[in-house]
């Protein structure tokens, strides 16, 4: 399916927020209030370019629902970035949470622009120019956002330096957890970088365990070859899982005998995307989806998957680490078509799980080791794997609707306590 294509990306996860709704049987008043988020924030700011010329941007913020803790989500940097899809988004955080038992609520962000067209240091004032409008909107007990398509480490830590530079507080350093995703040298956790991609493979592993399904010889392919596709496929590469093929902006490249995801991981480093890697061949975006192999691993953006795309996919397993890869339409004929499915809500959630470490450690002043990380991460993961598919089990839905039940369940659970102010 075209990105261009017109897709209501909110309206997709309110459907099924209304499926999951009938099946934990929510009361109607919860559904209501979760039906739209609590906050839509947009601002426009000019940043200096480096030809001396002013631009204007246009930046959003959603705050979804913050019953379970503060905001808690990315920040996307992309020229398709609409305030529809960072609803969608910031709702998907809000389940995210719910459903692995973070206290954390869900908002979604970004700027709508394509980071590949400004130097390094106009990105930097975009991003400077655009936490100073957000000013106080965002904050280390309210919101907190974190790396998204587009945006990563520095991005994080130039929005972590402005924000305690420009917001008035006399323990600077307590300011440090206003955002996550951050290097190691700016307070960041051991095993964030890897960590959506750490719990997608987890639930691969859980997944083929339940399914008697033997991973190691077998073969892969991975839209988005960025933080979650690159990582994914060092991983696999780690469980003897070969990539056949894979893409990104820049078009589809196909390697039978099996990229180096090392090699391939340093030359998007390096050159920005997969394009000009050559140990392999250019396929079509139609070719990619029709290469025979075991699992297909999204790590792009939502919206990929329509029927086309589900009619053509020759795999056993699709592992969404992007979210809302596949629509509604698509997911259906996929499971027609007996192709399992792990939904993004549980899928793709370590990536938010290890920011709340992040979290947790700059609040304590603590810096925990690698092992501590990953242990904690695969503990959380198999525990969200395993409570989800037995749901699905139990009530004769899919993965995806037992994820949404299980997480709305939680966040009912609260508000039939806090009941409605006032
Ligand atoms: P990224 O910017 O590091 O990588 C994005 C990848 O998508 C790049 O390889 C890019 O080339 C590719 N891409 C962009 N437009 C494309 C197009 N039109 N067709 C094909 N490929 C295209 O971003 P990321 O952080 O890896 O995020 C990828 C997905 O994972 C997103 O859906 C994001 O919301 C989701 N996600 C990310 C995290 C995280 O921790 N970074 C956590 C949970 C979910």
């Amino acid at each position: 399916m075209s990105e261009q294509q017109h897709y209501e990306f909110f309206k997709v996860i309110q459907d099924y927020v209304d499926q999951a709704s009938k099946i934990a049987n929510l009361p109607p008043h919860v559904t209501s209030i979760l039906s739209q988020p609590k906050n839509e924030l947009i601002v426009h700011f000019p940043v200096r370019m480096d030809n001396g010329e002013t631009r204007m941007f246009k930046g959003y913020r959603i705050q979804h629902n913050n019953v379970l803790g503060p905001y808690k989500g990315g920040m996307r940097y992309h020229e398709t970035v609409t305030l529809d899809d960072l609803k969608a988004l910031a709702a998907m955080m809000t389940w995210k949470c719910a459903l692995m038992e973070i206290p954390f609520g869900g908002g979604k962000g970004g700027v709508k622009m394509n980071p590949r067209e400004l130097s390094s240091n106009e990105l930097m004032r975009v991003t400077r120019r655009f936490t100073h409008a957000l000013g106080s909107n965002i904050g280390p007990e309210y919101d907190i956002p974190a790396p998204d398509v587009g945006t990563n480490a520095q991005v994080m830590a130039w929005m972590m330096d402005t924000y305690m530079n420009t917001v008035g507080h006399v323990e600077k350093n307590a300011q440090k957890r206003v955002v996550t995703g951050k290097s190691l040298a700016c307070g960041g956790s051991r095993g964030r970088e890897k960590a959506t991609a750490q719990g997608l493979i987890h639930c691969i592993t859980e997944w083929a365990d339940e399914k008697n399904f033997k991973l190691e010889g077998k073969t892969a392919i991975i839209q988005g070859f960025g933080n979650v596709g690159g990582n994914t496929g060092l991983l696999l590469s780690k469980l003897g899982v070969s990539t056949i093929a894979v893409g990104d902006h820049s078009g589809y490249l196909s390697n039978p005998e099996g990229f180096n995801s090392h090699k391939l991981a340093d030359h998007v480093k390096q050159h920005g995307s997969i394009a000009g890697y050559e140990a392999g061949h250019s396929i079509t975006r139609e070719e990619f989806f029709a290469t025979k192999a075991d699992l297909f691993l999204p790590a792009a953006l939502e919206n990929q998957v329509g029927i086309a795309e589900a009619k053509m996919l020759q795999v056993r397993m699709v592992g969404e680490g992007a979210n809302g890869p596949c629509t509604p339409e698509g997911e259906k004929i996929l499971l027609q078509r007996g192709i399992d499915i792990l939904p993004d809500v549980l899928a793709n959630s370590g990536g938010v799980t290890v920011s709340y470490y992040e979290w947790v450690q700059n609040k304590r002043s603590e810096t925990w080791d690698l092992e501590e990380v990953d242990t904690k991460l695969e503990i959380a993961m198999k525990r969200g794997y395993h409570r989800t598919s037995t749901y699905a089990r139990e009530h004769s839905c899919s993965m995806r609707v037992a994820a949404y039940a299980l997480a709305l369940q939680n966040i009912a659970a609260a508000y039939a306590e806090r009941d409605i102010f006032p």
